[in-house]
Formats: C-alpha cells, structure tokens, sequence
C-alpha cells in the first residue's frame, strides 16, 4: 500500500485521521540554478527526499506524502534567468495555510512541511503561527539540509563558501537521483561564496549565519549560483540521503508519539 495522499479515497483517508497519521507536504520551488542544475531542482530534491523519509518511518508510524509544491517565492533578483516562478509572499504564505488549514478542518493533526527552497523558512514558519493559533495544532517545519547538515560537512570536499544556492549539497543530490540532469561539463566553482565575516556564515550547510541578509544581496553571481558544484559526488549525495533517512526518523517517531500534556514522559 502507498503512502501517497492522493491515491487515497476518502475512507481510507479516514483512517488515517483516525491513527493520527502525520502528513508531509514538501516544498520546493522552481527557479534557475546556475548552468548545471535543472529549474526544478528544489522541487525535485524535496520530492525525492520526502519519499525517502516516508519510505524510512513507514513500518513505525502512520505516513502520508503530499503532493510536491512546485511553485513559490524566489526574489525578483533571481528572475534575471528564465527559469523563476515568482509567486509573491503573501500568496504563497496563504495557499500553504490554506493546504495545512484544509488538513487540520480533515482532523489531522500532525503536518510536517520539507523545506527544500532556501526562502520559504520564514513563510513556512508563519503558517505554523497561523493554525497554532486558529486550531491548537502544532505543525512542523523541517528542513532535510538542516537535518544532514552534521553529516554531510563530514564528508564535503568544498570549504565554507560551497554551499548556498546550487553548491556540492544539492549537486550531489541531483547527480544520485536523476544523473542524466546534471550538467558536469558546466560544473564550476566561479560562483563560490567568498565573502565571510563575524556574522556573514558564507554557507548554509555550515551555519553560524547571525543576521538576516540575503546572499544575493552580499555577493555578485556570475551564473547564478551561490556555490561550489565541482566536487560534489553520489557518495556525497549517499551520506545526505542515509543521514536525511535517520535524522527525520528519530523526529517524526519523537512527533508522533508526542503528547504536550504529558509532562512526565518528555
Ligand atoms: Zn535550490
């Protein structure tokens, strides 16, 4: 049997709101990335992973994967390349709340939304604010970059600077999963993050960022990339998905069986 919301009917949707099932919804978005990487690589990657996640959890808890949102915010800066779906924040924060608000109306109480577009964490955030507030439900935001970040800065070959926008951590991904799309003729390092201070990270698989800044707004890309692809690998792309599998099952096992009044079992 899948885990596949849409290939359900209602009945059986029903049971699933009966078992307290936790929902994914991924999240992507279509946009270009650089010279090498398809426009629909964020959409692609939280497709992929969200069903790696599914596929890990299946067995201990009851899973539902949504289908993947394609489209989103991405800065006007971006849409210098053909390839951006530019839908304007306020719509894009609505349309979310208005799939997370549909699901909480349904009776389910566990959504967990897989942030794979660097822009939408602030967004995605505020729907969470939105049904904590409108229903007493606490949905999730999760984002597989974060959550393979330990492990994949383990085995990374480029320094700070590799790892923003179409960087080692998403080319190795696209390498593993649709081999055929990445261009590595094309890969180069010219748009590598090279501009760190005390409170500029350079790189977000690394971290330590303290401001809010967009990188485009820090450094000049020549292609449209804020990264280094050049070393990226399928054995890079095999620790982000073993880690990414691991990580996110320990959290929606620890979601799942979460309950807020019982104070003596957290
Ligand atoms: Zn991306």
């Amino acid at each position: 049997m899948s885990f596949y919301f849409g290939e359900k009917t209602w009945p059986e949707l029903k049971e699933y709101i009966e078992k307290d099932a936790v929902v994914l919804l991924p999240v992507g978005e279509m946009e270009e990335h650089s010279l090498y990487l398809p426009v629909d690589t964020d959409a692609r990657i939280a497709k992929y992973l969200t069903n790696e996640i599914a596929d890990e959890v299946k067995d201990d808890i009851p899973v539902l994967v949504m289908p993947t949102v394609w489209s989103g915010y991405t800065p006007k800066f971006v849409g210098h390349w053909p390839g951006a779906m530019r839908v304007r924040p306020q719509v894009f924060t609505d349309m979310i709340h208005d799939i997370c608000a549909s699901l909480a109306d349904m009776g389910f109480n566990k959504v967990v939304m897989i942030d794979c577009h660097g822009q939408h964490a602030p967004m995605l955030n505020i729907v969470t604010k939105l049904i904590a507030d409108e229903y007493e439900k606490y949905f999730v935001v999760a984002s597989p970059l974060v959550f393979s970040a330990k492990e994949f800065n383990k085995v990374r070959k480029s320094g700070r600077g590799g790892v923003s926008h179409a960087g080692e951590w998403e080319a190795s991904i696209i390498m593993k999963i649709n081999p055929e799309l990445a261009r590595t003729e094309h890969f180069t390092d010219k748009d590598k993050m090279r501009y760190q201070t005390d409170f500029v990270s350079a790189d977000t698989a690394l971290g330590g960022q303290k401001v809010c800044w967009s990188s485009w707004g820090i450094q000049k890309t020549v292609n449209g990339a804020l990264g280094d692809p050049t070393q990226a690998s399928i054995q890079t792309a095999d620790a982000i998905i073993n880690a990414v599998r691991k990580n996110f099952k320990k959290f929606l096992n620890e979601y799942y069986t979460f309950k807020i009044n019982d104070l003596e079992q957290i």
